[in-house]
């Protein structure tokens, strides 16, 4: 583990190389997003080796799950970072006449880009184009449960940059705490709520400006009107993937009591054709990341009746794809976050059955809701906060770049992807340049005689 010294050390080394500019200069900054660009695919198959090594995860799921968006959001920031760095003009205000209103935008500064274990790449580096377009410099502590991932994000970026701009510091959560003692300009976060409220304390001391990218309990709701099969089919996808160990996967469904039993025939059919009968033998399905894990989740299967899967390995930390039908909801399962490939179906009859239970929990992640009925659709998007959802799919929002990523509430603050990113990483410093050929002398002292007149002027400005 690093010491305080050797952390002090390189941030002050970070310092002193933003305060000399290099890096608020475009050309700096565009030519270091080309720079992570090849490196990224020059080293595409290794990543997907490190990512099967830490926890199997197959390689078509690694390419679109970590490589291909991080690769898009690369090429979506060299095209745009010129257009995004200029200074936008606003329209001035009356008040102000004669002048011109601009926003400029500036790089914090140094960062800390803290990051999990269960997209371990795509989570460190989609923040850090954010992080370079912007103009910043950085250091990332990435997850210690993916020690090959980890590795090889330390090899990338210690042969791409310079330590004094972007480095990559491995260790656990007592390093992440020797970071947090520093003064950073911005940090961005990526973690679990528990994490997330140290990070935020944390930044409290030196009034350091966050982005907390955290969890939640995604309710998923199935309504009569829902074409069950597909609903099924991509329900499956987006709970198992990555056995599922994604912040926006579905927690747990709302099925409407009418459609349960049919609606379940689909779920338990899509597993099998998914991952076969015996999904440990399947080549797509990953491994939960440690021992840990498995045994919080593995004691949620007493929690209701195991419809499908249910089985679990510990000596390969395998979980079997599974559904638990109707757990109490005074139960372990539907306390916290599973975060795991475990599927609680619960139902309900009215709207005010899923109120009851959606507001149970804190504002989630994502929420996502399978229907024909447009009305319904709208009015649960609308009745209910959360991070970001869909509409008859699961976790897709997630791709849009211009579709910002983020939390509400206790599922995180501050967003990004895309355009976001660039912004997220920036201050935008409001400016008013003023004209020097007039001075309307209103505002000057005296003011005797000028109060009604500014109750008039008040009125059309
Ligand atoms: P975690 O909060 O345990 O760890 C995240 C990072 O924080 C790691 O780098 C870890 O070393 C560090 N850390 C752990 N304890 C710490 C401490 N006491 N002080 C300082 N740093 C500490 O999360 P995890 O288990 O790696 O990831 C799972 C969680 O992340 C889930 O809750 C999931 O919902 C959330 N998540 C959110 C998103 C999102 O984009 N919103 C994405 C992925 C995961």
């Amino acid at each position: 583990m690093p010491t305080s010294s050797t952390i002090s050390n390189i941030k002050e080394k970070q310092n002193n190389f933003f305060a000399i500019g290099k890096t608020k200069e475009i050309t700096f900054r565009k030519e270091a997003l080309k720079k992570l660009l090849a490196v990224i695919q020059k080293n595409e198959e290794a990543i997907c080796n490190a990512l099967y090594s830490d926890f199997k995860k197959s390689k078509f799921e690694s390419l679109v799950t970590e490589v291909v968006l991080v690769v898009k959001e690369l090429q979506l920031s060299i095209k745009n970072i010129d257009k995004w760095t200029k200074p936008k003009t606003v329209k001035a205000s009356f008040l102000n006449f004669p002048s011109k209103d601009l926003l400029y935008t500036e790089p914090y500064g140094t960062v800390l880009i803290i990051a999990p274990w269960n997209y371990p790449y795509q989570l460190v580096i989609a923040p850090l184009i954010g992080a370079i377009a912007a103009g910043n410099t950085v250091v990332i502590k990435p997850s210690e449960l993916t020690p090959a991932t980890s590795a090889l994000l330390e090899n990338i970026i210690s042969e791409t940059f310079s330590a004094e701009y972007i480095l990559v510091i491995q260790g656990n959560k007592d390093t992440a705490q020797e970071l947090l003692q520093q003064k950073w300009d911005y940090i961005f976060f990526t973690g679990s709520v528990k994490v997330g409220k140290i990070i935020a304390k944390a930044a409290a001391k030196h009034l350091t400006p966050m982005t907390l990218e955290l969890g939640g309990k995604n309710p998923c709701i199935i309504d009569e009107t829902a074409k069950l099969k597909l609903s099924a089919r991509r329900i499956v996808w987006g709970k198992f993937v990555n056995a599922g160990q994604t912040c926006i996967a579905p927690d747990y469904l709302l099925v409407h009591k009418s459609i349960e039993t049919d609606f379940i025939k689909e779920l338990q059919k899509e597993i099998v054709k998914a991952y076969g009968e015996n999904p440990k033998t399947s080549k797509d399905y990953p491994r939960i990341i440690n021992t840990s894990n498995f045994e919080r989740l593995s004691a949620f299967l007493k929690d209701g009746k195991v419809l499908a899967g249910g089985e679990c390995d510990n000596t390969d930390l395998y979980i079997s794809p599974t559904l638990l039908q109707n757990p109490s909801l005074e139960s372990e399962v539907m306390q916290e976050e599973i975060f795991g490939p475990i599927l609680p179906i619960l139902t309900y009859l009215t709207a005010a059955d899923l109120e009851k239970i959606i507001l149970r929990y804190e504002k989630s992640l994502a929420l996502y809701v399978f229907s024909e009925n447009k009305v319904f659709a709208e009015k649960v998007l609308k009745d209910f906060s959360f991070g970001g959802g869909a509409t008859n799919d699961v976790m897709i929002q997630f791709v849009n770049h211009r579709l910002p990523f983020g939390g509400v509430g206790s599922s995180g603050m501050g967003a990004y992807h895309g355009k976001h990113s660039f912004e997220t990483f920036s201050h935008k410093k409001s400016i008013t340049k003023k004209g020097t050929w007039l001075d309307i002398p209103f505002r000057y002292a005296p003011y005797g005689g000028k109060t009604n007149l500014i109750k008039k002027i008040s009125k059309w400005i």
